[in-house]
């Protein structure tokens, strides 16, 4: 098998391609360029290896239905408040109608709003799942945002379950105005009760996580995970140095500038985060499994015992 794969290798490597050729692979989605080095990937290698660059490391965006194949375990997927449609309460309009726009993005990919939420099993233990989705209008927080984000740690504080959201976000959606402003509030009220329940919350800021997303429900975390090189950030960076007239240090609004001045607990490369989330989560558990271990020696005595006595 792998001789089969270093014959596809090599002939890669031998064949040059004209650019033709390589623009109606790409378009065709057999291949991806890496944003960040420029290498050409076989798209099947890239997904195998969880969309992180095999030549640099680079995290390329990954949407909510692949988030979710990463995360949870196989046919153990229920999905929460998935009929939830948004309206337009302010009846918008900018370049074009914010009506048409939603219709446009759910045409795009598929989705009815922004975020997908529901539980499932990670490594075999119940969680409850958010992953915003940054296609969809950059995964503005409105309103269905808001509502299907609340329902589900509600859902958690009900089961009992540890609760972990991926974060992608360009902030609060404009179109909504005060609406989607209000989302900020309604699940940090969510949140803390699910914190007064003593449950376990985990925040993980993908790139990019901004706006009122950082501002609210990404930096509640009980232990706050980030991926390598993403931007975290609540204003950009020309609005904060034209705000204070200074000059802001290089790479302030990074996962490693924030892990580095303590508002990040840990950056874990994606490769590794399912493991790490089951880790963090056993670890958590409020029955832990050492509890039901402790009884199995005792049986193996009782064994003992018996074979003593069959013995004798
Ligand atoms: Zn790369």
């Amino acid at each position: 098998m792998s001789n089969l794969i270093d014959w596809f290798a090599n002939r890669r490597k031998s064949v040059p391609q004209t650019p033709k050729q390589q623009e109606r692979e790409i378009a065709d989605g057999l291949w991806t360029k890496c944003p960040m080095c420029g290498v050409l990937a076989y798209t099947k290698d890239l997904q195998a290896n969880q969309m992180v660059c095999l030549e640099c490391d680079h995290h390329l965006r990954v949407h909510s239905d692949e988030r979710i194949r990463q995360l949870i375990d196989g046919k153990t997927w229920q999905p929460l408040k998935e009929n939830l449609l948004p309206t337009d309460p302010l009846k918008f309009s900018d370049r074009k109608a914010y009506r048409d726009r939603l219709a446009d993005y759910q045409n795009k990919t598929g989705m009815t709003d922004a975020v997908q939420v529901g539980s499932g099993h990670l490594d075999g233990l119940p969680v409850a799942l958010g992953v915003m989705d940054f296609r969809f209008m950059g995964g503005s927080m409105g309103s269905v945002v808001g509502e299907k984000l609340s329902c589900l740690i509600e859902h958690a504080t009900q089961e009992k379950i540890a609760l972990i959201i991926v974060c992608a976000s360009g902030g609060a959606r404009m179109q909504e105005g005060m609406f989607s402003l209000m989302q900020m509030a309604k699940i940090s009220g969510a949140l803390h009760r699910h914190r007064e329940a003593k449950l376990l919350y985990i925040p993980i800021l993908t790139h990019p996580t901004t706006g009122g997303v950082t501002a609210s429900f990404a930096m509640l975390g009980d232990i706050i995970l980030a991926e390598p090189k993403a931007t975290i950030g609540f204003a950009g960076r020309r609005v904060i140095e034209q705000t204070l007239r200074e000059k802001l240090p290089e790479g302030f609004q990074t996962s490693e500038y924030l892990l580095e001045h303590g508002f990040v607990d840990a950056i874990v490369p994606r490769t590794q985060l399912k493991k790490t989330l089951a880790q963090l989560i056993s670890l958590h558990q409020p029955f832990s499994p050492i509890n039901s271990q402790e009884e199995e020696p005792q049986t193996t005595i009782d064994n003992e015992e018996e074979v003593i006595n069959n013995n004798n």
